[in-house]
């Protein structure tokens, strides 16, 4: 190829970096300026442009700007400053930019298939460049973050989780493919607007939904083979428990909001639990939320505190309540429930809203997948500090103007001194040998994380660091022990051993600042060690094929990860 050609393919152009050696070779001289600048020096004077951006949306189109120009060089700037840049090509202001999706993009990312593809999915999918894909993941856009349908705009969530897969997992750029399935939309807003990129149609339903659906799983399977990963995002939840149950006999397919979710939370709350003490089963939880976060979740807790028990799954569900639109749900509205909401529904009055339900059932631990921003109130949170010395507080919605609560909320409003407190602090003046025990309550302040990042908090002279409870941190290490063992079916148990492994990698450091989950610094490291026991479950489960079976799986994982270090071209 031509040296003009080479500077304007992402996946080669390393800019100035080239050598002189490579000029000549390549015929570049004159196309670039005389200097030469290694990698490193490029990924600082790129970190120092993204920064001098003030809004996030900006630093966002910048980011994806130099994805479209220097891949490499890309994912080199996310690896290297991946705290800085997460929330940025990620949760919250991926949100931001498929609300605006039509208005910011120039050039198209990923692929587009919409109802007039019908019946030429397999063509669509043969214009991709690329031909051996790993990993799909797509979506129908119809439930983008907690903000509702976006419609075609919602590719900006395919393209982000995929950047996270190779920055995050190691899984090579080129083998990752996001798709946007085009059904229409519901979302008036885009249908009235002229510039809006998608069919402006409302969605297809029923029938014709799943016939599209159904030539397109199966088109990828036949364009693809039997080991590409589709990962299944941001679907509203009438289709997402659907096409999971349809597929998951058939095809690799993974629900990142329904079982990502639940791997990652269920490992926070193991360590959790470390700091609070207790078994699962001896803990009580309740949801604000009851859709794909949140019974997923419920369901793997359920699992997983079965196996410890060896107590049969209907019953330890009785430890688990959710809240939904309408109020707890109990066994009185079991008719004209949901059917992921129906092993749920137990025996208790009817109860309305979410103060009433948590002075009820008295949970230990509070998790918000809802969707509806500030629903944790200061009630809420008070009556959580008021049975508990230290009340679990997960606000998991996204995009950080969905979710439940802030971080500093959780933290200001669980520093409550209890009746109990104050009758001490009497004694105390009698005894003199109660502070303690006052000290003891005060302090009890929520062990809290969200799923979109809060800062750090200051509160009486002490720092709170809140986690980030985001399947960020499950997706792209499990889609690489699913791929490198050339594992073709998803099994909850799998699920299980990459909680197990997230868990295993909070250290005591991170424990002591109240943290549950450990920081996305060393992502790549946990990525593999997530991949790892994944791997090895998929092999004891025959669920693997690639044989044999690697001694050292973790070693194995790092040494199938792709890095961003630009290659020598001769
Ligand atoms: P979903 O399937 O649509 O479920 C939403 C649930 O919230 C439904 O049960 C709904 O009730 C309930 N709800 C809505 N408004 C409510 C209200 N005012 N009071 C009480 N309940 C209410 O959505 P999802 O997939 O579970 O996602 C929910 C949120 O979780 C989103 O914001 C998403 O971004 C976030 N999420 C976060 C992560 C993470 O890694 N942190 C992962 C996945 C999802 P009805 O059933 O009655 O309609
Ligand atoms: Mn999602």
């Amino acid at each position: 190829a031509s040296g003009y050609t080479l500077l304007r393919d992402p996946h080669f152009n390393k800019g100035l970096a080239f050598t002189e050696k490579e000029r000549d070779a390549h015929y570049l001289r004159g196309l670039l300026p005389p200097t030469t600048i290694p990698q490193e020096t490029q990924v600082r004077k790129m970190i120092q442009h993204i920064r001098q951006y003030q809004v996030p949306l900006q630093r966002y189109m910048a980011m994806m700007d130099l994805q479209e120009r220097n891949e490499r060089l890309f994912y080199k700037l996310l690896i290297d400053h991946v705290e800085e840049l997460l929330p940025i090509v990620y949760t919250p202001t991926v949100g931001e930019a498929c609300q605006k999706y039509g208005d910011i993009f120039m050039r198209p990312q990923g692929l587009y298939i919409s109802l007039k593809e019908k019946g030429r999915i397999q063509e669509v999918l043969r214009n991709w460049p690329e031909k051996n894909i790993q990993v799909i993941v797509v979506t129908d856009g119809e439930r983008i973050l907690g903000l509702g349908d976006l419609g075609c705009q919602g590719m900006g969530i395919p393209v982000g989780k995929l950047s996270l897969y190779t920055a995050l997992g190691g899984v090579r750029p080129s083998a990752c493919l996001p798709i946007t399935i085009d059904v229409g939309t519901n979302n008036e807003r885009l249908l009235n607007d002229e510039l809006y990129i998608g069919l402006k149609q409302r969605r297809a339903t029923g029938q014709e939904y799943s016939e599209l659906m159904h030539e397109f799983m199966t088109a990828v399977k036949q364009t693809y083979g039997e080991k590409v990963l589709i990962q299944f995002e941001d679907f509203a939840n009438h289709n997402a428990f659907d096409l999971l149950e349809k597929y998951r006999s058939t095809h690799l397919v993974f629900n990142d909001d329904i079982q990502g979710t639940a791997s990652v939370v269920l490992a926070g709350l193991v360590a959790a639990l470390k700091l609070v003490g207790g078994n699962l089963a001896d803990h009580k939880f309740l949801f604000l939320g009851a859709g794909e976060a949140g019974t997923g979740i419920a369901e793997l807790i359920a699992l997983e505190t079965s196996k410890q028990t060896n107590a049969p799954l209907d019953e330890v569900r009785k430890n688990i309540w959710l809240v939904d639109s309408k109020g707890l749900i109990v066994s009185s509205r079991k008719e004209s429930l949901q059917h992921f909401k129906k092993p749920w529904a137990h025996e208790h009055e009817p109860v309305k809203n979410l103060l009433d339900a948590v002075n009820k059932i008295k949970p230990t631990v509070l998790i918000g997948t809802s969707g509806q921003g500030s629903a944790f109130t200061k009630e809420v949170v008070e009556a959580m500090a008021s049975i508990n010395e230290k009340p679990i507080i997960l606000s998991l919605s996204n995009p950080t103007s969905q979710s439940e609560c802030t971080a500093e909320e959780a933290y200001t409003w669980t520093q409550v001194i209890e009746p109990a407190c104050i009758f001490a602090l009497k004694f105390e003046r009698i005894f003199g040998s109660t502070l303690t025990i006052l000290f003891h309550f005060s302090q009890g302040r929520a062990i809290f994380a969200s799923g979109s990042p809060f800062s750090p908090v200051e509160y009486k002279g002490k720092v709170f660091v809140p986690g980030q409870a985001n399947n960020a941190y499950i997706f792209p290490g499990f889609g690489l022990g699913l791929i490198m063992s050339g594992t073709i079916r998803v099994h909850d148990d799998l699920l299980l051993a990459a909680s197990e492994a997230l868990a295993e990698q909070v250290s005591e450091e991170n424990f002591e600042k109240g943290l549950i989950f450990p920081p996305f610094t060393n992502i790549r490291k946990i990525s593999a060690h997530i991949a790892a026991k994944v791997a090895a479950k998929a092999y004891e489960l025959g669920l693997a094929t690639r044989l044999p079976q690697p001694k050292d799986l973790v070693k194995f994982a790092e040494s199938c990860m792709y890095t961003p270090a630009y290659r020598s071209y001769r």
